[in-house]
């Protein structure tokens, strides 16, 4: 160690770059000198890319956070679900594709059912199913990454998920933003299309909140299953704009009834001209932000319950499952 303490800092910052993550550890234990090596962000750089194989950052945070941030996810105690996506990457290149408005596989037309591939050199257009088969069994891992253009959005089909979604790691929101900017200006498409991704990705992480184990737990309501299909469609991105439609609550008393039903899953789509439940806390932000007709429906409404006796066993049989599966 005395060898090594006679180096010049740059030199052992050098050397350090062939270490592992625990080594890094160790040799900052040593003394004052080598522990300012685990400040140098480049090797934290390094770590990221050779643990996680993620080659990109946050620029309000360093690599060091980061890294730590992803063991934290591995070990399944961070505050992110998954590791930031490794297959994106941020291709500042010259672009002279042109937008074609139909899968180059099947001819399947509009903007709501296309992706771009955006791995270098690539760039083709195709439907969901033909990224599906591009992703995973032309290319894996190399051409996973699509950006959508009605939405402008990246998915990954190997992470299986929207890129920089709200509750995705800041480093990844942030090389998200990036990478889809500058898609929206190599298309020249509208700028607004900025401010309804913001709308969708609030109100998708919202919707995929509502698990019936959350929707039990706490608060909840009844809404249109029709509006909630308008929604979904919005949400998923098949629809480009938001919802119109009023959400009609005027008439849903009278179909919680046929909720009572062997099979039906009011927290999943299920059929139009029915009824789903949602959670008081998706429902506040609904109201608040789309126009309603009638009011909130909640269990209370259910009276005389004499009426609504089986769809009131119902429920509770949905709530004791939701709280054992939680236990
Ligand atoms: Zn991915
Ligand atoms: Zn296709
Ligand atoms: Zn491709």
């Amino acid at each position: 160690m005395s060898t090594l303490s006679t180096l010049s800092f740059e030199l052992i910052g050098l050397v350090a770059q062939y270490l592992n993550f625990k080594d890094l550890i160790c040799l900052s234990q040593c003394n004052k000198t080598l522990y300012g090596v685990q400040r140098i962000d480049q090797l934290w750089k390094g770590l990221c890319r050779m643990e996680f194989g993620i080659q990109y950052h946050d620029p309000n945070q360093s690599y060091k956070q980061l890294f730590y941030s992803c063991c934290m996810t591995v070990k399944g105690k961070g505050e992110y679900k998954r590791l930031p996506c490794n297959h994106v990457r941020d291709a500042a290149q010259e672009r002279t594709i042109t937008k074609l408005n139909q899968c180059q596989r099947c001819g399947v037309q509009g903007d709501e059912n296309l992706f771009l591939c955006i791995s270098d050199n690539c760039h083709q257009i195709m439907c969901d199913r033909h990224t599906r088969q591009h992703a995973r069994l032309a290319h894996p891992y190399l051409h996973s990454v699509f950006y959508k253009m009605n939405t402008s959005e990246l998915f990954c089909q190997v992470c299986v998920d929207w890129i920089g979604g709200l509750d995705s790691h800041p480093a990844e929101q942030y090389v998200a933003s990036q990478i889809t900017l500058q898609w929206v200006y190599h298309f020249k498409q509208d700028t607004s299309v900025l401010k309804t991704r913001k709308y969708r990705q609030i109100e998708r992480q919202l919707r995929w909140k509502d698990t019936p184990q959350h929707i039990m737990k706490g608060d909840f309501c009844f809404i249109s299953s029709d509006w909630m299909v308008e929604w979904e469609m919005f949400v998923e991105g098949w629809k480009t704009t938001r919802p119109s439609v009023l959400i009609d609550q005027t008439q849903l008393l009278s179909l919680v009834v046929g909720l009572n039903q062997e099979g039906t899953n009011p927290f999943y789509l299920h059929s139009n001209g029915s009824v789903m439940i949602i959670s008081s806390q998706t429902w506040d932000y609904l109201s608040r932000h789309y126009n309603v007709k009638g009011k909130k429906i909640t269990e209370d409404h259910l009276c005389p319950v004499e009426n609504y006796s089986s769809i009131i066993q119902r429920i509770s049989y949905w709530k004791k499952r939701a709280l054992n599966y939680t236990r």
